[in-house]
């Protein structure tokens, strides 16, 4: 996601835009006591604005200001498998025991990508048990 060069948040979730472009924006607030946002109903936008979004004149306007400013350009890291360099692998979950026992200690905290890992299991003692908690799928991945 690209950066707000204004106040470092995503650029699509802050504020700035009506902010600089001399809205009187007014944050909705949490509110403990009944559990919900309040504030003005329209975060002190014109209706149109709130509800629609900028027109396309604005929207030219807040390109312009942020290309004054600097846009801060978004540079991706992809996560890779530390064993193979399989970009972003499907993540997957196995218990901390598991993980530990075949996992050396300096590669704890990496990322390894499921087939990797079945071989590493496989080379180190091949445990039907934990070879078929990997096929299970369904429960190990909770993305991808
Ligand atoms: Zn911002
Ligand atoms: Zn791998």
């Amino acid at each position: 996601m690209e950066r707000c060069p204004f106040c470092g948040w995503q650029l699509i979730s802050c504020s700035c835009v009506f902010k600089k472009l001399g809205y009187a924006y007014k944050e909705k607030t949490w509110d403990e006591e009944t559990k919900s946002l309040r504030g003005h109903p329209t975060c002190g936008l014109p209706k149109d604005v709130y509800e629609k979004g900028l027109p396309p004149k604005q929207e030219k306007k807040w390109h312009k200001i942020l290309e004054k400013k600097g846009r801060i350009p978004y540079i991706v890291y992809p996560l890779l498998c530390s064993r193979c360099g399989e970009h972003w692998p499907d993540f997957f979950m196995v218990p901390d025991d598991v993980w530990e026992h075949y996992v050396e200690p300096m590669e704890r905290d990496s990322i390894i990508c499921m087939p990797c890992f079945r071989e590493i299991v496989t080379l180190i003692d091949g445990d039907p048990d934990v070879l078929a908690l990997l096929n299970d799928k369904a429960i190990l991945h909770f993305h991808g």
